[in-house]
């Protein structure tokens, strides 16, 4: 096992192996595949085939200049997109999920900061701890 494992690692010496784009190619023929697990269609199963091609074509790649490149133009091509703007709303969404049992979130209306309270349910007064802004929450349950 261990020769295996070296074997892998002298062979995979020189080369590129894997990034960002290699991960979204990854989903998008895993997309593609569940797609097609409905479809059935020759030509998106060669679509897939083209799309790990180039993510292991992309892996074993001595050029790793040419590679570098072109991961820098899909990061390029995320921030014209404005990817990264979905980050804080599913950054948010898994917080709240994490403390569903023991906290509730607020907005502040003042400077739209997002608070996790202490879950006691009824009618209080906060104090934003970032802009010192003084409003009343309601927590149901
Ligand atoms: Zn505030």
């Amino acid at each position: 096992m261990k020769n295996i494992m070296q074997k892998l690692i002298n062979f995979m010496y020189g080369r590129y192996g894997f990034d960002k784009l290699s991960y979204f190619l990854f989903v998008l023929c895993f997309v593609v595949a569940v797609v097609n697990s409905f479809r059935g269609a020759y030509t998106l199963y060669a679509i897939e085939l083209a799309i790990i091609s180039l993510v292991f074509f992309r892996a074993f790649s001595r050029n790793i200049f040419k590679r570098q490149k072109e991961s820098e133009a899909f990061e390029r091509l995320l921030l014209r997109l404005r990817i990264y703007k979905l980050q804080k709303p599913l950054r948010n969404l898994h917080l709240r999920l994490i403390y569903l049992r023991t906290h509730r979130f607020r907005k502040c209306p003042n400077c739209k900061e997002n608070l996790r309270l202490k879950r006691k349910t009824g009618r209080r007064e906060i104090v934003c701890p970032k802009c010192g802004y003084q409003f009343k929450i309601f927590i149901i349950f």
